[in-house]
């Protein structure tokens, strides 16, 4: 058997063997073929949505690749309501979703009553639909009560599990081992967890995205975000290139085949990258799209990288033409909330 077929057979890879898989593009079709054959195993044709509510761009990091970060003049700070964000809610669950991710900067104003007020309000008017959030470090009291308010699933991407690569991403107050420690804390208060990475971050290497990998075998999240690293004119990292499709779409069919009933979305980075992205992502492991249902108003605001695509396409409204586009690549968007098949 050749390492695609060892892979799709659950046999654990050597990181020469990683390695091989990932630098070379004479395996693609065959990883393409062996991943969209394990999605179809657990999941059919379903590709779930889940609404993506950018609460806040406010934000007290710094990280260096990101354009909402605290440093960066030129971003127009925005928040929304209570009341904003139950009119998202309330418009997306007439579209079909069924999940409503809260995302936001680091922005102390959302304190945890407020962050509590804000999902127990969700909780009550939904009780059918899933919670996510995604707004950074917090100590496991935190986690716990967001949980408590009604909270059922966390993103938080490692972003890079190699300590040294970590720093040079991230200001000295952001570290890998804390980053960790979230992350395994957010799985032991119960959360469906999702880590990830950038690809084609600065200074990344081979190693780094090997250690990535083993870092996710060891996590065991329920969802796995990854996309290519786009520049952002007003960051420190403006003259670095993009991360590349190839590799992008490479490391999805890897990690599908790696983590067979994984939810994995096809990135709005990954959309922004190429025109066709996200159905390529569908077409290489990936079984989510998360469409943008904040108000048209903001949207231009959370800009986390440059041109991400935040009109039409993307919009909650068009969810309509997503779902074609969807079928066009031989999969169906579903209404289900879509829960994690990884924890039995
Ligand atoms: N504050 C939240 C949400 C961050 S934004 C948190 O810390 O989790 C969500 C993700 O966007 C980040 O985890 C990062 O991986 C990605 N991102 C940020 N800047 C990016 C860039 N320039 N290119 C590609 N992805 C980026």
């Amino acid at each position: 058997m050749n390492i695609v077929e060892r892979l799709r057979c659950n046999e654990d890879l050597t990181d020469t063997e990683l390695a091989e898989l990932l630098q070379t593009d004479k395996y693609d079709e065959q990883l393409r073929i062996a991943a969209d054959a394990v999605r179809r195993e657990h999941y059919g044709t379903d590709v779930y949505i889940r609404g993506l509510i950018e609460f806040t761009n406010y934000c007290k990091n710094d990280c260096l690749y990101c354009g909402i970060r605290r440093s960066n003049r030129c971003a127009q700070r925005y928040r929304l309501t209570k009341e904003e964000i139950l009119e998202c809610c309330q418009e997306g669950y007439a579209l079909g979703f069924r999940t409503f991710v809260l995302q936001g900067g680091e922005d102390a104003y959302y304190t945890d009553a407020r962050i509590c007020d804000i999902v127990s309000a969700i909780r009550r008017n939904y009780p059918d639909c899933a919670i996510t959030l995604s707004v950074g470090e917090k100590s496991h009291e935190s986690y716990q009560a967001y949980f408590d308010a009604g909270a059922n699933r966390y993103l938080l991407r490692h972003e890079t599990a190699t300590p040294e690569h970590y720093s040079q991403l991230h200001p000295a107050e952001l570290t890998f081992p804390k980053r960790r420690e979230c992350l395994f804390d957010l799985k032991a208060i119960g959360y469906q967890v999702g880590a990830g990475f950038m690809v084609g971050s600065p200074f990344q290497t081979m190693e780094h995205i090997i250690a990535d990998l083993r870092f996710l075998q060891e996590l065991k999240p329920d969802m796995i975000g990854i996309g290519p690293f786009l520049s952002h004119k007003d960051t420190p990292f403006c003259d670095y290139p993009d991360g590349e499709l190839a590799l992008v779409l490479r490391l999805l069919g890897i990690l599908r085949l790696m983590h067979p009933r994984v939810l994995l979305p096809a990135t709005t980075a990954l959309g922004t990258m190429h025109p066709q992205g996200r159905e390529l992502g569908l077409q290489t492991g990936a079984n989510v799209v998360m469409p943008n249902l904040s108000p048209q108003s903001v949207r231009e605001k959370y800009m986390l990288y440059d041109n991400k695509i935040s009109t039409d396409e993307e919009s909650a409204q068009s969810v309509q033409r997503l779902a074609q586009a969807v079928e066009r690549a031989g999969y169906c968007v579903v209404t289900a909330r879509g829960d994690a098949k990884t924890k039995n």
